[in-house]
């Protein structure tokens, strides 16, 4: 077992100078939504809080914009104005800019861009990830593992011509164990030195592992150390002693509320309606419940880097539903405000929430809904009023898709009063990165 920077620190300095904990074990907590830019926040901030409401997010001492990143594959020097969550992530992760499907590798050369928590991992920082999506989806996948493309999830999702993967045109040969890769993603972080990861996905590690005629993905999880959960219940009680791989559901969670879908306006204005709770939400921890489990079990290792992603927001706007992603932002908005009440005692903390990407949900006039060419929604917010939402990005046979419009960083921690009100999305790991005192790989 790694020894924690507090012990170090009790050891080596307690007789000379004693031991700042303020300054000696800084910690790093990056919340990602994924899509949610500036106009789901202000889709969520209506609905949520009315119009003359604020969230959470909106008392963080520093608010700047970033530009997402990402270049072609056929000609890397190209660079391309709309995003998706894989080369996003690995822009904060890894420092680098690469192209649309690669989890933290470099285009065309495919090699491995190193990421941050390899990085503390090293350095004997604590490590955690915390999502609603699979764990083995882009974006968390792009700060635990390296292969050429997003869909080689698990071993069984190495190919394209893989029954189970029926979409798309994709291979990860070069990934393959046998071939001196590292294997999928799932069998990546499986024999990782990741502290904590809680969320969905556990489809791909069901898989049996490349090179093993029964072990499944998971046993290879257990042989490398990881306590293995499944349930909500068991998260409440994780031993602190051991790495955690919690595995929630078989793929993404379900959202928090739910409601009508946005339609063809064609036909006129569409009814306005209030969300729901979801059902099927009830069984699966929520975002703030694994982020408390999270952080109390990082705590022992002083220093850490914890991501959180919500995939709500990008899920539920491709799927033009506005009650998804404005739950993706509720769950945001409560898990930030423990993380600001935890920040109140951790002064080293530095708070970080921003988005990978634009998305296509946009307000417009709820009056004039049904002159929009998109899909449109009317929602009734929390003080009466009528919200008109639009997607228009895709035609209707087609997922809602991406936009490129700038997205949202928001601070609060050590630092942040200098930051510059515009940056690349790069610089977001050169951020987390000196603030842990980790030496810059590229
Ligand atoms: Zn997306």
């Amino acid at each position: 077992m790694r020894l924690s920077s507090n012990i170090i620190c009790g050891l080596v300095f307690l007789s000379l100078i004693g031991c700042a904990r303020s300054v000696d074990e800084p910690k790093v907590i990056l919340i990602i939504g994924d899509g949610m830019d500036d106009q789901q926040i202000s889709i969520a901030r209506n609905y949520l809080a009315g119009s003359s409401g604020r969230l959470v997010m909106d008392a963080m001492q520093y608010r700047g914009a970033i530009r997402a990143q990402s270049v072609s594959e056929a000609n890397p020097e190209e660079h391309l104005y709309v995003t998706g969550s894989a080369p996003a992530a690995a822009a904060i992760a890894t420092g680098i800019i690469t192209s649309g499907v690669r989890i933290s590798t470099f285009p065309q050369t495919d090699k491995d861009a190193v990421t941050i928590m390899e990085l503390a991992n090293d350095a004997g920082i604590g490590t955690g990830i915390v999502t609603t999506a699979s764990v083995t989806d882009a974006t968390p996948a792009s700060f635990m593992a390296h292969v050429s493309h997003r869909a080689c999830q698990g071993p069984e999702n190495m190919v394209r011509n893989n029954e189970r993967n029926p979409r798309g045109s994709y291979e990860c040969i070069g990934d393959y164990k046998r071939n001196g890769g590292k294997g999928s993603i799932a069998e990546q972080i499986a024999a990782g030195e990741m502290d904590i990861v809680l969320g969905g996905g556990r489809r791909y590690f069901d898989q049996v592992a490349e090179g093993e005629s029964e072990n499944q993905v998971l046993q290879l999880a257990r042989d490398n150390g990881f306590e293995v959960i499944t349930s909500r219940s068991e998260l409440q009680a994780i031993p602190h002693d051991t790495s955690i791989l919690g595995l929630f559901v078989p793929d993404l969670m379900p959202p928090m509320l739910r409601g009508n879908g946005a339609t063809i306006a064609d036909a006129g204005l569409p009814e306005p309606y209030a969300c729901e709770d979801n059902p099927e939400f009830a069984d699966v921890p929520r975002v703030l419940e694994m982020t408390k489990a999270a952080v109390s079990h990082l705590e022992s290792r002083g220093s850490f880097m914890l991501v959180i992603e919500n995939e709500a927001t990008d899920e539920h706007a491709h799927l033009r539903q506005p009650c998804g992603h404005i739950g993706g932002v509720a769950q945001i908005e409560e898990t930030l405000k423990f993380v600001l009440q935890y920040a109140e005692s951790h002064p080293e903390l530095l708070v970080i929430v921003t988005a990978d990407h634009g998305h296509a949900a946009q307000i417009i006039s709820a009056q004039r809904a049904n002159s929009s060419p998109g899909h449109v929604a009317r929602l009734i917010t929390a003080d009466g009023s009528i919200m008109g939402v639009n997607y228009a990005t895709t035609r209707s046979n087609m997922r809602a898709a991406h936009s490129g419009v700038q997205v949202p960083i928001l601070a609060s921690g050590p630092g942040v009063e200098q930051w510059p009100v515009f940056m690349q999305q790069t610089e977001i790991f050169h951020i987390a990165r000196k603030h842990l005192g980790l030496n810059d790989p590229l």
